[in-house]
């Protein structure tokens, strides 16, 4: 099978093989010598990406001291140069941090935000009312929020670093000065974006030279990043949100940078200055779940990731045990897929930006509230979606009857990246980032080498909700609800999981069925992310991947689940705590062409 994506280095022989152009080698590797590999048992530390190169810029720098956050950041940085349809600096995303010393798990809010001259109405059409066709709006200077991501970096770093800034980007800046050898997933990626990058001077420039995607086997380069890279190195994170980085961001965004006589109609954004001066990340509190001896550790809004993913462990423990057994995983599954369905619903009407609407988080997560949305199961026929909302209200009794209507499943996309990384000293990190659709906006900041986010398009165009308020309209400085799902598991104090994946709202459930996988399916970590996956989020079928099908599908239907097939959700990533500081990283051996776990010191 093809080596997914490799810089330079390590694909010598692969080019001699004849599969592309000699390509000059002009330094040292990015930590050569590893291969890639989806699991690594180990000690000392372990990064868990969806890409090689990613994995060695967080394990060079867990080699040279640095602790998890340092190395999620040089991780992160590099996946913004081999993953840059998916991640980087033009984006956003939500880092998990626990600490070691105190035995808290932190975390940062490093969503974008919309511009303080975006009001509720943005997304409908001036001249019909309507809500905008969805791709025109992905595809506009409109969609692009405020970079987190760079705050993000600055944020964690300062609080719990222990490294620069400049160090941590330095993998990143060569492997984006020396390049990476094209495979087939990003070859793809570029093929499906490549109509819409050609509308952008700046983004045909660097991902369709010549007119063309590069081929596979060929070099993608990318020197202004590399540039952009060394710039915040020597001024700081500051740059990206004053000055003349943070003008042309908001200029690219205001000004789309069309290509001359290109009749395309990218609807101008509402960025300025002021917006990149106003931002920060925040740290917030994370969600907190108990589930069997375990205790579960989430985001918090603006994500959905945290709370629905608690609300769906807290049914699920109210359910009856004997449902969660090994030997017969049907009962298990159905009783998964009744859990999302209705913990979307909630999602759907309680969940958006905290600093602007009022989410009833501590209710969503209250076990009385689950014992309400689980005595609505029957273990033997599924509900027909979509399901109203409950009364997340702090009275629970019994089993109430519904609110209302419910709302529309919500969509999704297979684009960003989750990361996981721990350090010799027990710190862990689980961090995933995005720049929403695949490609984002498709606008690159002219010179600057990173794509800008369609973010904004997270928001609904138009209330969903029927009479009741929808809590994910825009607004200004208004941050659109996520399903980012970064999650870490404490067993007494003590790491003992973390996990995360990309996927817009399938984030939720596969950071679900890895969990559920793992602690109640009898399977190990490797086997909880390669098991196939299905997802509930409260739509009238559960989409689910073939092999899940081929074991499950007539059981389940037997339930009355109904289901619609699609290739391929989520690209998990996860770490291990074993005991006595063996740590078992892993991450996916086929989804997107697998991804890459590395330890500092292997077991032998
Ligand atoms: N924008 C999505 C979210 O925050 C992530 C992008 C995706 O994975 O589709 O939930």
């Amino acid at each position: 099978m093809w080596v997914r994506r490799t810089s330079v280095f390590l694909s010598v022989a692969v080019m001699v093989g004849g599969l592309g152009a000699a390509v000059p080698v002009t330094a040292a590797p990015v930590g050569a010598g590893l291969v890639k590999q989806p699991v690594a048992t180990g000690y000392g530390g372990a990064v868990s990406t969806v890409d090689l190169d990613a994995s060695r810029a967080g394990l060079r720098v867990l080699r040279a001291g640095g602790n998890a956050v340092d190395a999620a950041v040089a991780a992160a940085a590099a996946l913004g140069v081999t993953e840059p349809y998916s991640a980087g600096l033009g984006g956003g995303g939500f880092l998990l941090y626990y600490d070691a010393r105190t035995h808290r798990v932190h975390t940062l809010d490093g969503r974008e935000t919309a511009p303080a001259a975006m009001g509720a109405d943005a997304f409908l059409d001036p001249t019909t009312g309507q809500p905008l066709a969805f791709v025109d709006a992905v595809t506009s200077g409109l969609s692009v929020g405020v970079p987190g991501t760079p705050a993000t970096w600055a944020a964690a770093l300062r609080r719990w670093g222990t490294r620069d800034l400049a160090e941590v980007l330095r993998p990143a800046t060569e492997l984006a000065r020396q390049g990476f050898v094209v495979d087939p997933t990003f070859y793809q990626q570029t093929v499906d974006n490549a109509a819409r990058f050609a509308h952008f001077t700046s983004t045909a420039a660097l991902y369709l030279p010549g007119g063309r995607p590069v081929p596979v086997g060929g070099v993608q380069h990318n020197p202004d990043l590399a540039r952009t890279y060394q710039q915040l190195a020597r001024q700081g994170i500051g740059a990206v949100y004053r000055g003349p980085l943070a003008a042309e961001i908001a200029g690219t965004a205001e000004h789309p940078p069309l290509v001359p006589g290109d009749p395309y109609t990218a609807r101008p954004g509402l960025l300025r200055l002021a917006d990149l001066a106003a931002y920060r990340a925040i740290e917030r509190a994370p969600t907190q779940v108990r589930y069997h001896d375990l205790d579960v550790y989430g985001m918090a809004p603006p994500s959905s990731g945290g709370p629905t993913v608690g609300e769906a462990l807290n049914i699920l423990a109210d359910l009856p045990p004997a449902d969660l057994s090994p030997a017969d995983p049907v009962p298990a599954l159905h009783d998964y897929l009744e859990s999302t369905r209705l913990a979307f619903a909630d999602r759907n009407r309680y969940v958006g930006d905290p600093d602007q609407v009022d989410v009833p988080l501590a209710e969503l997560l209250a076990p009385g509230f689950a014992a309400e949305r689980a005595c609505l199961i029957d273990p033997l026929r599924a509900a027909t979606s979509p399901v109203p909302p409950g009364r997340p209200d702090g009275e629970y009794h019994g089993c109430p009857a519904p609110l209302g209507a419910g709302g529309g499943e919500p969509s999704e996309g297979p684009n960003t990246t989750s990361l996981v990384t721990a350090d010799r000293w027990g710190n862990v990190v689980a961090y995933t980032l995005t720049i929403e659709q695949t490609g984002g906006s498709g606008m690159v900041v002219p010179g600057r080498g990173f794509l800008l986010n369609n973010e904004l398009t997270d928001f609904n165009f138009a209330p969903t909700q029927g009479s009741a308020p929808d809590p994910n309209l825009p607004a200004p400085g208004k941050r659109p609800r996520s399903s980012m799902a970064p999650t870490i598991v404490l067993r007494d104090g003590q790491p003992f999981l973390a996990v995360g994946s990309p996927g817009g709202a399938t984030i939720i459930t596969t950071v679900l069925q890895v969990l559920i996988n793992r602690l109640d399916l009898g399977m190990d970590l490797p086997e909880a992310i390669a098991a196939p996956r299905a997802s509930q989020r409260n739509g009238v079928s559960t989409t689910a991947e073939p092999a899940f099908l081929d074991a499950y599908g007539a059981a389940l239907v037997a339930r009355g689940q109904l289901f619609s097939r699609t290739a391929e959700i989520g690209a998990a990533t996860g770490l291990e705590f074993a005991g006595r500081g063996l740590i078992v990283a892993a991450a996916e051996p086929a989804r997107r062409g697998g991804g890459s776990a590395v330890v500092v010191w292997p077991a032998r």
